[in-house]
């Protein structure tokens, strides 16, 4: 594979430059520009300017709207919701975050439900937020039908992520991020563009067999996580960021989208709890004793350790040469 280094400065110009040569207006494509930076920087590629060509798709389609201008409203004390004006979500989520950290630093708990949205990231970004202000997070959001229900050969879940974030005084937060399904799509679509297997169990051909050949996933559908167990977590995650903030499931979500390729409008769930309030007076020492017990076995490490690490190097990131040329055609 060509590459050719980027530094993170010039990563973030690239994208911000095609997302408002797309229409994007100056808030929207910094808050998407700064997210696939981020991405880039921590080393999730499928996260980073891989992205762009879909978030500019949505919007030269009329999708999304460039130029939403989402303010989140404080329902209860406890509750902050956010309309997201049929935006990209990392404007909305930039914008709610404080309001939801106050929250649960106010009540022991607190929930952002966010509506009308177009999520097409990690979902690090906001639980990694809350962590940084002492706050446990927990956030899940739903996509379009890509994963079968285990036992099934039809899609009806979406890849459907969850990411949790323990806050660790004086250190980097544990944070992990995670596809429901055995891979994210985005990770199939690399193996498939840069002709690598990928490992048996992750997907089905289009007739319904297991292949290790990510171009014939594409075809067919993706399978969940440990079988019926991520099954069940991919069908809570339909629930939680569907009906229970006011949004669709992933089947109507593909129902009312346009076929741009890139995200349709959903909904996400984030909670935050406060530990300092919730738990005892030593809970960060406590919590702290028990990664120690766990970074003393051989051979593991803590989620999020990688892209921390990652994020410590601010040299340049070796970027696709073929994903550069089609976004310089973008801008
Ligand atoms: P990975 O399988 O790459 O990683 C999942 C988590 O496990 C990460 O937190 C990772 O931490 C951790 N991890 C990986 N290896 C180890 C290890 N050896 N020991 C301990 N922890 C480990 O993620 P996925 O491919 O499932 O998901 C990738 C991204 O795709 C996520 O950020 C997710 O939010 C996003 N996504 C977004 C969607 C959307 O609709 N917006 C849809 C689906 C996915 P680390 O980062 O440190 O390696």
């Amino acid at each position: 594979m060509t590459t050719q280094a980027l530094t993170l400065d010039e990563i973030y110009q690239l994208a911000f430059d095609c997302l408002t040569k797309a229409g994007a207006d100056h808030a929207n494509a910094d808050a998407v520009a700064t997210t696939v930076m981020r991405a880039e920087r921590d080393g999730s590629v499928s996260h980073g300017l891989f992205r762009i060509p879909g978030y500019v798709a949505t919007l030269i389609s009329g999708k999304v709207n460039g130029c939403a201008d989402p303010k989140p409203e404080q329902v209860t004390p406890a509750f902050v919701r956010t309309h997201g004006q049929n935006g990209h979500a990392p404007l909305a989520l930039s914008r709610s975050i404080e309001m939801l950290a106050k929250s649960a630093l106010t009540c022991g708990v607190g929930v952002l439900s966010l509506t009308h949205s177009h999520h097409f990231a990690a979902l690090w970004p906001e639980t990694e937020a809350l962590a940084e202000r002492g706050l446990v997070g927990f956030a899940c959001v739903s996509y379009t039908p890509m994963v079968a229900p285990a036992g099934g050969t039809q899609a009806l879940f979406g890849t459907n992520p969850i990411s949790f974030a323990w806050p660790r005084p004086g250190k980097t937060p544990l944070v992990f991020d995670m596809s429901t399904a055995a891979m994210a799509m985005g990770e199939v679509q690399i193996a498939a563009r840069d002709g690598h297997s990928v490992p048996m169990g992750t997907g089905l051909d289009a007739n319904g067999e297991l292949t290790n050949d990510p171009r014939e996933i594409l075809k067919g559908v993706l399978l969940p996580f440990g079988a019926h167990k991520g099954s069940a977590i991919s069908m809570m995650v339909e629930l939680m960021a569907g009906p229970m903030v006011g949004e669709g499931f992933s089947f109507e979500a593909a129902e009312g989208d346009n076929g741009d390729g890139g995200p349709p409008q959903g909904g996400e769930f984030i909670l935050a709890i406060a530990p300092q309030i919730l738990g005892s007076d030593n809970w960060a020492e406590h919590s702290e004793k028990f990664f120690a017990k766990l970074e003393a076995m051989d051979g593991i490490r803590l989620p999020g350790q990688r892209r921390h690490k990652m994020r410590a190097d601010t040299g340049p990131r070796n970027v696709n040469f073929q994903l550069l040329e089609t976004l310089r055609g973008l801008c």
